[in-house]
């Protein structure tokens, strides 16, 4: 197939169909394992769960979120120098189906921990590099690129939106073992459909690693990777001699580290060589985008864990005559993307020049995000926090905080590649994934704060802090495109 004359897929790349519908299923096994995985963490034994107290599984669905992003720094560098895309992603995949496997057996908090290794590394294998090889299909200036991008996302949102439907129904009216049962089915389906496909349909270039690594790179890659361990070894080591090792202080470690990360890529970006003096203001322009949007992803991600618990704890879920499993609800953020995506693309169409800069869409997602929080302190504040409220007050607030994920999440990730300085584009990249890692290692500490008679609080003041630091944005803007150098 010939970059640019391949239009069997209406009118786009035949690869492009391979490329969705394999994330279509990931994202189905992911999303609907999420959907029913803090059910089954907090749940008493007696109802088939595992009896971790709230704070507890709120935290553990938080970090685990956070290192799933973290990890595609790992993918993207396994994929560009050691497999190539193709096979990173089967790699990737395989590791998935085998997590969702554990969970599906009855093996309580030891296949958790087991599967939650696989599903991190899983992913961070498979993602970026999805994304990276719907890129590849085209060349730079193909006009049909971001349409492709948009196909992607569909898929992405296509899954995310059916598997809490079947895989929560299943899990939390059944049994949560036979849930995640077919999260791991889901994941099947899509192996078989990327390998028969891809054979035909997916470039062969990605088949090899584009910048493989020299043999005299290996050593050295190995003793760092040694390092690495030995390091953290060390630090749990330190942890359990002095009878701290417990799951809390793991979590504040890997918060720690998820923290670090991102500020170490931009120290190297902006001490770096290889960085004209142009792209270097653009990196300084990127940090306060990227701050905003890791205070975005903060509020978007608490959907599964601190809406989730509201939906499970405080809504009444028998008010339509019938019981809606609570996992339903992680349906409605993917739901409302696809209902906006076509009022989004109209917009920017008819804006065209005209459309504000990403800053100012940054502040006006801050602001939605915000809402979605400020809102739910009507519910509470009519009913008191002991009631079961009405579900639609979920409703409203997810129908708020995806308008902002429409400002964010599409913008950020253009304007992300567009400010990346050439001799780093992959780790740019990356920057975005570690702002949603980031936002959920910052969660697995916020969560706590959520406890029953500070409902109200909480919504308050993480709601009203983020609409302040949207204003805040707007305040900087000019200097921020002024940094940018010409990009908007
Ligand atoms: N929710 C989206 C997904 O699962 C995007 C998350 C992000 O860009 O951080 O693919
Ligand atoms: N909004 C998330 C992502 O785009 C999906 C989800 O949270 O269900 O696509």
């Amino acid at each position: 197939m010939k970059k640019d004359t391949d239009h069997a897929f209406f009118g786009q790349p035949r690869g492009l169909a391979t490329l969705a519908f394999t994330e279509f299923w990931e994202r189905f096994s992911y999303y609907g394992m999420k959907a029913i995985l803090l059910y089954y963490m907090y749940f008493a034994v007696s109802k088939g769960g595992l009896g971790f107290s709230r704070s507890t599984a709120m935290s553990v669905v938080a970090i685990y979120g956070s290192l799933v992003y973290m990890s595609s720094v790992i993918g993207g560098f396994v994929a560009d120098r050691v497999l190539g895309g193709r096979r990173t992603v089967l790699a990737g995949g395989i590791l998935i189906m085998f997590g969702h496997i554990f969970l599906a057996l009855p093996f309580g908090a030891v296949a958790l921990f087991a599967s939650i290794v696989l599903i991190v590394l899983g992913t961070g294998l498979l993602k970026p590099n999805i994304s990276e090889m719907v890129g590849g299909l085209y060349s730079q200036d193909d006009v049909r690129r971001d349409s492709g991008f948009s196909v992607l996302v569909m898929g992405i949102n296509l899954g995310s939106f059916i598997s809490p439907i079947v895989v929560g129904w299943l899990g939390q009216q059944v049994n949560f073992h036979l849930g995640f049962s077919l999260a791991a089915i889901g994941m099947a389906v899509g192996l078989i459909f990327y390998v028969v496909d891809g054979k035909k349909y997916l470039n062969p270039d990605d088949n090899v690693a584009p910048d493989p690594l020299h043999e005299d790179e290996v050593a050295p890659l190995l003793i760092k990777i040694v390092i690495g361990i030995i390091v953290v070894a060390a630090i749990f080591g330190v942890m359990a001699l002095t009878g701290n090792f417990n799951l809390t202080n793991v979590i504040n470690f890997i918060t720690v580290v998820a923290i670090l990360i991102p500020i170490v890529y931009f120290v190297m970006f902006l001490t770096s060589k290889k960085v004209k003096k142009v792209e270097r203001s653009r990196v300084l322009a990127y940090i306060p985008l990227f701050l905003a949007s890791v205070i975005f992803w903060a509020i978007e991600e608490q959907g599964s864990s601190v809406l989730a618990m509201f939906a499970e704890t405080q809504t009444n879920l028998h008010s339509f005559g019938f019981t809606i499993p609570a996992s339903w609800f992680q349906s409605l953020n993917p739901l409302f993307i696809i209902l906006y995506t076509p009022f989004f693309a109209w917009l920017w169409m008819h804006l065209g020049k005209k459309q504000p800069s990403s800053p100012k869409k940054f502040t006006l997602g801050l602001v939605f995000a915000g809402l979605s929080f400020v809102v739910m302190m009507l519910p509470l504040s009519m009913h008191g926090e002991n009631s079961l409220v009405n579900p639609l007050w979920l409703v409203l607030s997810w129908a708020i905080v995806e308008v902002g994920e429409m400002l964010i999440s599409p913008v950020g990730l253009s304007v992300t590649t567009k400010l990346a300085p050439h001799a780093y584009k992959s780790q740019m990249m990356s920057m975005w994934f570690l702002s949603d890692a980031a936002a959920q290692a910052l969660n697995a500490q916020l969560v706590k704060f959520y406890t029953p008679g500070n409902e109200m609080l909480y919504f308050g003041l993480l709601g009203g802090a983020t609409i302040v630091l949207g204003a805040l944005l707007i305040f900087i803007t000019p200097r921020i495109e002024k940094l940018m150098a010409g990009v908007n």
